[in-house]
């Protein structure tokens, strides 16, 4: 356990102030003893992945901080068209994407090149390129804090929804996912895909479909607008798109404003908002919207957690003037 650790080291935004203390969990028993050290101490538990979603605070965190390096990937079981995976939930999402995708099975393949573990990706029901970790998910095995054990929650009960699970509202804080089991079906998509990667398979003659060459494709289409968080600060999308209901949605369109349909639900990009209000490419209090991708801020200099604060009051601000929306952040703070 270390003491003292900036949030901005754990995180790939790189703002926070210290966490009193810090523990890398390798083993699941730990996970259970450093609970058990935190409530004899009466300090707060925060739970952190990679850190690609979470924006430390100046003030940092006065309690513990478990940075999950959990691993292990094993098939639990297989027939002749699925297979049901469990990976531990410190493994790389990205890794595991590998994984499955050598051995020809899809589900998670458009998942490719999300900077983080697998045990957050249903917490905030991760998904890229028109795949989401909800169509896949069995159920995890969470440290339950209130009941002191672990235990198997299904799928139907994490209640995912879009960037949303009981892990970020309801039951916050309450569980540690241990382990993500996934059902993926061996096979591959079929066109048409996703906008931007359905552009991308047409520009370059794309006749292979199969989960590793849809995995190259979304890979080489994210390095080309999404910053690589080991050598960009950045914590990726930093607005939720908003939702709107079909009313709004049909009215929208009518006027010539951008709507998707993303599981279900009408979404108006909040980056192509971003990028209408002209402040796509430019800098503030340190933090630049990306001139690639304009739902991407930048921490291009800021050192404090102020900075981000004004720059996304600035943006939010622009937003609401023009079209009325208001912009909802979508990485959490670390409190
Ligand atoms: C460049 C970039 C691109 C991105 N692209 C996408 C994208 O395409 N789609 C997308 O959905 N997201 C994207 N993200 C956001 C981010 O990668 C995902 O949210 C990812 O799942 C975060 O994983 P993490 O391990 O870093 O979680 P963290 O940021 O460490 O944690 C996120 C939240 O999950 C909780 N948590 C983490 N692990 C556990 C656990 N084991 N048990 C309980 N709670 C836990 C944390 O407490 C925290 O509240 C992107 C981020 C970046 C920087």
């Amino acid at each position: 356990m270390q003491e003292n650790v900036l949030i901005s080291k754990l995180t790939t935004m790189r703002l926070g102030g210290p966490a009193r203390y810090v523990q890398e969990v390798t083993e699941p028993k730990q996970v259970a003893e450093a609970y058990d050290f935190a409530r004899k101490n009466s300090l707060p538990v925060y739970v952190l992945g990679y850190g690609s979603n979470v924006i430390g605070r100046d003030e940092g965190f006065d309690g513990l901080v478990l940075v999950n390096k959990l691993k292990g990937v094993e098939t639990v079981s297989e027939t002749g068209d699925e297979v049901v995976i469990k990976a531990a939930s410190g493994e790389m999402l990205d890794d595991l994407c590998g994984f499955t995708a050598e051995r020809g099975y899809t589900g998670i393949e458009a998942m490719s090149a999300i900077p983080g573990t697998v045990g957050a990706a249903p917490v905030q029901n991760v998904g890229a390129y028109g795949q989401e970790i909800a169509n896949v998910l069995v159920g995890v095995s969470a440290y339950d804090t209130s009941q002191g054990r672990t235990l198997w929650i299904d799928a139907a009960d994490c209640q995912l929804g879009y960037r949303r699970s009981i892990f970020n509202t309801t039951e916050f804080g309450r569980y540690f996912i241990t382990a993500v089991t996934i059902k993926l079906r061996k096979g591959q998509l079929r066109p048409p895909f996703y906008i931007s990667l359905q552009a991308f398979v047409e520009q370059n003659g794309l006749t292979d479909f199969s989960p590793m060459a849809i995995r190259q494709a979304v890979t080489a289409v994210r390095a080309g607008k999404l910053p690589d968080p080991k050598q960009i600060a950045s914590s990726g999308s930093f607005f939720k798109n908003v939702v709107v209901d079909d009313a709004t949605a049909a009215k929208m369109q009518r006027e010539g404003v951008r709507t998707y349909e993303e599981g279900g639900r009408n979404t108006v990009p909040s980056g192509w908002l971003i990028e209408q209000t002209g402040l796509k490419g430019k800098e503030f209090h340190g933090m630049r919207v990306s001139d690639k991708a304009a739902l991407i801020l930048i921490n291009e200099s800021a050192h404090s957690y102020a900075d981000l604060a004004a720059a996304r009051q600035e943006i939010s601000d622009a937003v609401y003037k023009k079209f009325g929306f208001r912009l909802e952040q979508e990485p959490v703070e670390l409190a």
